[in-house]
């Protein structure tokens, strides 16, 4: 089973997409965790793309699409994959389409989770992380997840703990802005690329608003 899956920053494309992935025991392939891996191992291919990355743009194409379809290439994928992160725009989509085409790879489903540009930044920027289990589910701006109140002061919803936190990146308005001006765009973004594959594949659109089990369902019940 060869898979995309798309969904802007905010989306919960992350935890779809590993329900996904243990659903049909396909490797989880995500361009951003390559890249970080070779970061940290400073490799050379890490160098050249640190300079991007640490911009908030995307790593240029002639690097990133043979990285990436290298790794399809590896003995984990012969049985499929889940691409998450790639592509990240048109160009990328046209080259992805036509090196499978090539290597006479299907592709089974493109999964796109719809979601508001406002609402994903708020879900992003209304983020709270609780100190005793980052897991534990807080977000002052989602009505089913709005933390707990202890005499007017937040609290978590789950543990009570009444240390809740913000990471420092989904508090920056503008990286988050940043990334979505790529993501919404439809000229040449990523929503260009899903466009692209509306016409080449199947697309399998799920409204990304709802709760985490409620997109799931609605995502796991389109597959045939
Ligand atoms: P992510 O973890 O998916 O948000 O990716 C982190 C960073 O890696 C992005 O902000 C880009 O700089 C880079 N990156 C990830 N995927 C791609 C891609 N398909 N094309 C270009 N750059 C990418």
């Amino acid at each position: 089973m060869n898979i995309l899956i798309f969904g802007p920053n905010g989306s919960g494309k992350g935890t779809q997409g590993s329900i996904v992935q243990k659903k049909y025991g396909v490797p989880h392939i995500e361009t951003g965790v390559i890249f970080r891996q070779n970061i940290s191992q400073k490799t050379p291919l890490g160098e050249k793309a640190k300079v991007f990355i640490d911009r908030g743009e995307l790593v240029p194409d002639d690097i990133t699409v043979p990285m990436i379809l290298n790794r399809l290439k590896e003995d984990d994928c012969k049985k499929g994959w889940l691409l998450d992160g790639f592509p990240r725009n048109l160009a990328q989509a046209e080259a992805l389409y036509s090196a499978l085409e090539k290597e006479k790879m299907k592709l089974d489903y493109v999964i796109e989770i719809e979601l508001e540009r406002d609402i994903a930044k708020k879900r992003i920027m209304g983020r709270r992380l609780c100190k005793t289990d980052n897991n534990h589910p807080n977000n002052i701006y989602i009505e089913a997840i709005k933390p707990a109140d202890k005499n007017g002061k937040m609290i978590c919803r789950v543990c009570s703990c009444e240390d809740l936190t913000t990471r420092a990146d989904d508090q920056d308005a503008a990286a988050i802005d940043k990334r979505h001006n790529i993501y919404y765009d439809t000229k040449t973004g990523t929503l260009a690329a899903v466009n692209f594959f509306k016409k080449k594949a199947k697309v399998i659109s799920v409204d990304g608003s709802a709760g985490v089990k409620e997109v799931s369902a609605a995502l796991l019940q389109k597959f045939v």
